[in-house]
């Protein structure tokens, strides 16, 4: 065998090699994959910052899945945490679905519990380093529970901080909607073209017509007048809006606009050191109010 060739085969074998020595393991941002050892890295590099993607069990229109809240929120904030690391606490839905009880699948669970167990799980993630809780919601009905949930964070001292992100799928240079914006409010045009992009697997559009997604308004009473009927009063099939034509255009700009909405999120709270020392400073005061100095 020549130098030349015996050369070319110690290179050949050489980065055969180095094509084998396996790259170092990327951490996942699933909070169920990682192993206890690489959970404490994974808190290390998010900086303690971590998601709670909210979803619900409930009837979406004739066309679309009962976790269809679950499967697009947590699509989003998995790509927003791939994007920004942060760890993503497994699927969660155990939220505000009382009007929709009529409908089958629905899985509503009481006031009481709801508030328990969402106190128990950003407690838990809280133990284990997640002292900035950011809860993204992806169900509307959860809209009035999660500020609450977060106002609620000032009655006993904590030593983490919880943010909520609202859902966010709107933005400038949008596609034009075919159907009206006002009633598309639930397994519409909007929500099914974002499903399209997270699990197209399970969208129906042929049977996005079989019921009707109508405002059937039927109580009447002022706009400063709030009454927990109204939604079953305006959208009694549950559907509100015409999914039948969504499109993976609108959808893939939706979508987008979601995760970078999410990771802006991310940013900002692992910026905001404010809101926790903040936070401290005002448990301090509140045990001696009539010594905080005005
Ligand atoms: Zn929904």
């Amino acid at each position: 065998m020549s130098k030349s060739l015996l050369l070319a085969f110690t290179v050949l074998a050489a980065s055969a090699l180095s094509a084998q020595t396996p790259a170092p393991p990327k951490l996942s941002v699933q909070w169920e994959e990682l192993s206890a050892a690489e959970f404490k890295d994974a808190i290390a590099r998010s900086q303690g910052t971590c998601l709670l993607p909210f979803g619900i069990m409930e009837k979406h229109g004739p066309h679309l899945p009962l976790g269809n809240d679950l499967l697009n929120v947590r699509y989003v904030a998995l790509n927003a945490a791939q994007q920004e690391y942060a760890v993503v606490f497994p699927a969660y839905y155990f939220g505000q679905i009382a009007e929709a009880k009529q409908q089958p699948g629905t899985v509503a669970y009481s006031r009481r519990l709801q508030l328990e167990l969402l106190q128990e799980t950003t407690d838990e993630m809280a133990r284990n380093g997640c002292k900035k809780v950011i809860i993204v919601n992806g169900h509307g009905g959860n809209n009035s529970l999660l500020p609450y949930f977060a106002q609620t964070q000032l009655d006993a001292p904590h030593d983490y901080v919880v943010y909520v992100a609202a859902i966010g799928r709107s933005g400038p240079g949008e596609p034009k909607h075919k159907s009206p914006r006002e009633t598309d409010m639930h397994a519409g045009e909007s929500e099914t073209s974002v499903s399209l992009i997270a699990r197209p697997d399970l969208v129906h559009l042929d049977r996005a017509t079989q019921e009707s997604g109508a405002d059937q308004g039927r109580v009447k009473l002022p706009d400063n007048v709030y009454t927990g009927i109204w939604w079953y009063a305006r959208f009694p099939n549950h559907y509100a809006g015409d999914g039948s034509v969504a499109s993976r255009e609108l959808g893939e700009f939706e979508a987008k606009t979601w995760i970078n909405g999410i990771v802006t999120a991310i940013r900002a709270v692992k910026a905001d050191s404010e809101s926790l020392r903040l936070q401290n400073q005002f448990f301090e005061q509140s045990k001696h109010p009539l010594e905080t100095p005005r």
